[in-house]
């Protein structure tokens, strides 16, 4: 009988492993309450990780309660939040959602009740709020202390997987979600899927950057594996280092 392990596709494996030799585990993550993880990353959308730290912690200094946001003017939210990008709509989606989920939770302004709930079910729910996608809510459910299953998805991530061709071009973040999470080994619990993305993410900051990536090719680690750099070293004649 054949081994069907032969046939396995081990690439997601290889990439992990090639990072985590490169640039050691990731930092132990103190996970945060949801609701502070769904206002950090409905910031973070096309903004710089430093940026949308600034912001949350300017908020939580500025106002001190998730309620005072909630209740606070639309203009004084948005002068708090103006160094993210799109800071106009992130504060109006941000008040609207405080807003819906103190109706939703029973005059309650948190999401601790979706501890234990099934990912699918608070995912779809997260991504019924206005400005709230599959990156918002992967974050929310992956990295808060809710625990759960789920790949975030965030533009380094989506560079990195088209250029490795594990997706092609121009597929939706949540495809590609699926399609990594297919890849992945059935025992890659939360933990573990919160180290891969964190691991891809730093490659994608430090190495295989939106602009002028193709320099750092021949030193990279997922050279092997990656029929994009294996594309840019033939073309131009340049020597693996
Ligand atoms: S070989 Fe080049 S394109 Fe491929 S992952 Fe590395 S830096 Fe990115």
């Amino acid at each position: 009988m054949a081994n069907l392990s032969l046939f396995t596709d081990d690439r997601i494996v290889r990439l992990h492993d090639a990072l985590l030799v490169e640039y050691g585990p990731p930092p132990v993550r103190e996970p945060w309450p949801p609701l502070r993880q769904f206002v950090y990353s409905m910031l973070s959308s096309r903004t710089k990780t430093e940026v949308s730290h600034e912001v949350l912690y300017a908020l939580e200094r500025y106002f001190g309660t998730w309620e005072k946001v909630r209740d606070a003017s639309y203009e004084e939210v948005l002068r708090i939040v103006t160094p993210a990008t799109f800071p106009e709509a992130k504060a109006r989606d941000l008040q609207k959602a405080l807003r819906r989920i103190t109706r939703q939770n029973h005059g309650q302004l948190n999401l601790d009740f979706l501890h234990g709930q099934p990912e699918s079910r608070i995912r779809k729910w997260l991504e019924s709020f206005d400005g709230v996608g599959p990156k918002t809510s992967a974050a929310v459910v992956n990295f808060s202390t809710i625990r759960n299953s789920a790949l975030v998805i965030d533009s380094h991530h989506q560079r990195i997987a088209e250029r490795l061709h594990f997706v092609t071009e121009g597929t939706p973040a949540k495809v590609t979600e699926e399609k990594l999470r297919e890849m992945a080994p059935a025992d890659w619990g939360p933990e573990m899927l919160d180290d891969h993305h964190r691991l891809v993410k730093l490659h994608g900051q430090q190495r295989c950057t939106k602009l002028d990536f193709e320099r750092n090719c021949g030193k990279c680690p997922l050279l092997d594996m990656c029929p994009t750099g294996e594309n840019i070293i033939s073309s131009r004649g340049m020597r693996r280092s």
